[in-house]
């Protein structure tokens, strides 16, 4: 048997009338930067999140999205932004690329940033923090954004893994002043290209944003700021526009496949869930001091598996100016020794995932 991570072509399969005529419906119009669907798709993730109307702003890419909410915010040289270093390189990348200096706060057993351990890193040049709801498990956002507001700085949630992910029954973009979106084809929903997604609360960020995707413009060639180019192709949001209806039903299949690994798995230590947050599983991880081994181990069996992230942010040399050394963030640094994720996609069949479970078990009994 084979169990792959993802299969792009199998979900198309299953879907195919639905996307094929979204598709031909852009080729038809011969309107593909800023068509009408783009705007279409924007209300119906408004109306999906049960966000104020107008919130959703889409753009080229994840990585975009983090720029563009940094930008609006007005992070500059001199500023300090405070985010975890277990993400994906983009989310401390946004902040370096605009002068700003990231600073690292390690993860708590949720392995997303530790709530407890920002207060001691705010000062008067802190504007905001970016949480990572990484592997579709919601960052602490209630307790980060009451810091957040005491201290009148901006929470940013990088949600590029956690799209339909609920705090107390609440999507998580309620939650945070800011939150950005990745629909790189592997997300959850995801594009068939690079695509991505802002959600700003505030009118004047929306505002800013809007005119910042555009190169500022206020109007055409009216130019009040200096923006990129920065904008989600028709095409690509008439096919997000039709997969989202199969988003909630895909998550469940996650969730129903991470209940069978969080039952049957032997022994394994995962991310924990906190109370009334509903994790949508991007990523099923498991921590092994045997990481290496096992890959290969399950490689050999037909299964793939990922490492998710295998060098923390601090310790990379784009970043060796901030001055980090090892040991600076143990449980960053841990997370990136253990971390392996195992395959969960809404197409594993059940016997898939026996055999995935059956393995693992397999391995952990040969130790
Ligand atoms: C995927 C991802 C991004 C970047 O998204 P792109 O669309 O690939 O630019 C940013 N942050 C996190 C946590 C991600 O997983």
């Amino acid at each position: 048997m084979r169990v792959r991570m993802i299969s792009l072509s199998e979900q198309y399969n299953s879907i195919r009338n639905d996307i094929d005529s979204a598709v031909q419906k852009v080729l038809s119009s011969g309107n593909f930067i800023m068509g009408e669907v783009v705007g279409l798709f924007e209300r119906e993730m408004d109306n999906y999140f049960g966000i104020k109307e107008g919130s959703c702003i889409t753009c080229a890419s994840g990585s975009d999205s983090l720029l563009l909410a940094l930008m609006a915010i007005g992070a500059k040289e001199g500023d300090e932004i405070i985010t975890t270093p277990f993400t994906f390189f983009a989310t401390a990348g946004a902040i370096a690329r605009l002068g700003a200096k990231p600073v690292f706060v390690d993860i708590g057993n949720d392995y997303n940033i530790d709530a407890s351990k920002i207060k001691e890193k705010i000062n008067s040049r802190t504007i905001a923090v970016i949480t990572v709801s990484l592997y579709g498990n919601p960052a602490q956002l209630m307790e980060i954004k009451r810091i957040c507001d005491e201290n009148g700085i901006i929470l940013i949630d990088d949600a590029a893994q956690s799209i339909g992910a609920k705090i107390e029954g609440k999507h998580i973009a309620n939650y945070s002043h800011i939150s950005t979106y990745s629909f790189f084809p592997t997300k959850n929903l995801g594009a068939y290209g690079d695509a991505g997604m802002v959600v700003a609360k505030d009118d004047g960020i929306q505002r800013k944003i809007r005119m910042l995707r555009i190169h500022g413009a206020e109007s055409k060639y009216i130019h009040s700021l200096i923006g990129i180019n920065s904008r989600m192709d028709t095409i690509q949001a008439a096919i997000l526009k039709a997969k989202l209806h199969y988003l909630d039903e895909w998550i469940s299949r996650r969730r129903e496949i991470a209940a069978k690994y969080d039952s049957e798995l032997k022994g394994v230590k995962t991310p924990v869930v906190l109370d009334g947050h509903y994790h949508v599983y991007h990523q099923y991880t498991i921590m092994s001091a045997k990481r290496d081994e096992l890959m290969d181990y399950l490689k050999g069996k037909g299964i793939e598996s990922q490492v998710y992230y295998p060098l923390p942010l601090h310790l990379q040399e784009c970043f060796s100016y901030l001055g980090y050394k090892q040991c600076d963030f143990p449980f960053s640094e841990a997370a990136a020794d253990k971390a392996l994720s195992i395959p969960i996609n809404e197409m594993l069949t059940d016997e898939q995932v026996e055999y995935v479970i059956d393995a693992i078990n397999g391995f952990s009994l040969e130790q």
